[in-house]
């Protein structure tokens, strides 16, 4: 049996008739972009995380780069960012001329609260957690720290939609939120896309100007703007699945769960999610210190994995201009040498997941 990182067809197939009438429906609209499919869809979403507005936008880094430049940073101002996010966080902060500075993860993947006052300077404005593999990340010293001085909060959700910390859904904590639907998301659509929920009215209406050639009214221009919409068919697609998504996450919890209890090997580590938080397991991330010797072991066997991410952000050719060395920020480093993310996707199948789990029960070193 081949066994696939990502499925995105089976998530389809779960409610193909629903997408398929929608399609058709916006087909035959005749109203293609900014229509009622995206009015509904942002209001749709934003109550279903609990923020006031929603502003859809071409894709999850297009969300992130127009948080920080809606947000008025630009050089000269500091973002303090988890080391081991995916780089498109980083790219939204520096697209606007402002520097990253970056934090060391805890044992849960997560942005370490701990390190958070060592990174203060008098230049910090904001602080972008990461909700990374879906694994909700603990609010209660981040909100404080912002709080006590004076930051901005930013939460990247890209893989985390519908995760919770104490009831609270992720992207409900901080000024902005910025989720992407690309097809493998937990909310994904049938192509690009991407949202921003904030709280604040006004901003609001800067993002949804910027969004589209920085015009409020067509053809009035207020700033130098982007060509970044949800279109109708993503938005109207992206509502029928939402009202899918607590189920969706529901399976993928089912999934992790069925990881969790078979999975019996020593070289191994799995992910332990703190008790009050509920994950949404955009990934199923294990660790382990023989890992590129794993991948090659269950590719062999079929099993398809993959390393999210082999290269930190701080070590990427793309910054090297920050000039930072391996070395520097040895937690994050470790993780990206001993990830491993394992097949997760709706619509998996007990007898794939059990090819998967015997695979991994009989890697030795
Ligand atoms: C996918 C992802 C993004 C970028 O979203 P795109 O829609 O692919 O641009 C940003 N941050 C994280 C954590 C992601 O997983």
């Amino acid at each position: 049996m081949e066994i696939f990182a990502a499925r995105v067809d089976r998530a389809y197939a779960l409610h193909e008739k629903e997408y398929e009438q929608k399609a058709l429906e916006i087909l035959r609209s005749g109203s293609y972009i900014l229509g009622r499919e995206l009015a509904a869809f942002e209001e749709a979403f934003a109550a279903y995380i609990g923020m006031p507005f929603c502003v859809g936008v071409a894709s999850g880094l297009d969300a992130l780069r127009i948080t920080f430049r809606m947000l008025g940073l630009g050089p000269g101002d500091e973002v303090i960012v988890q080391a081991n996010t995916f780089i498109a966080g980083v790219m939204g902060i520096t697209d606007c001329g402002a520097s990253p500075v970056f934090a060391e993860p805890d044992e849960y993947f997560g942005l370490d609260p701990r390190g958070l006052e060592g990174l203060l300077t008098s230049r910090t404005r904001a602080v972008l957690v990461t909700h990374l593999y879906g694994l909700m990340t603990p609010m209660e010293e981040i909100l404080r720290f912002c709080k006590g001085h004076g930051l901005l909060l930013v939460e990247d959700c890209a893989q985390a939609h519908g995760a919770a910390w104490r009831g609270q859904k992720a992207g409900s904590f901080g000024d902005a939120a910025c989720f992407s639907f690309y097809p493998t998301k937990n909310l994904g659509g049938f192509g690009d896309g991407g949202a921003v929920l904030v709280r604040d009215a006004a901003l609001r209406d800067r993002m949804r100007a910027f969004r589209s050639y920085g015009s409020e009214k067509k053809y009035y221009n207020c700033m130098i703007g982007a060509n970044s919409r949800l279109d109708e068919l993503q938005a109207g697609l992206l509502s029928v699945r939402l009202r899918h998504l607590d189920e969706l996450n529901t399976e993928r919890n089912v999934l992790a769960e069925r990881y969790a209890g078979g999975i019996r090997n020593p070289l191994l580590t799995l992910p332990a999610p703190r008790p009050e938080t509920y994950n949404v397991w955009h990934q199923y991330v294990l660790r382990c210190p023989a890992r590129d010797a794993l991948q090659a072991f269950l590719e062999a066997r079929g099993v398809r994995t993959l390393i999210h991410y082999p290269i930190p952000p701080h070590l990427s050719e793309a910054y090297r201009y920050l000039g930072m060395k391996p070395g520097s920020l040895p937690a994050a480093e470790r993780l990206s040498d001993t990830v491993l993310s394992l097949p997760m996707y709706n619509g998996m199948t007990e007898a794939e997941q059990a090819c998967v789990i015997d695979a991994l029960n009989a890697f030795s070193v």
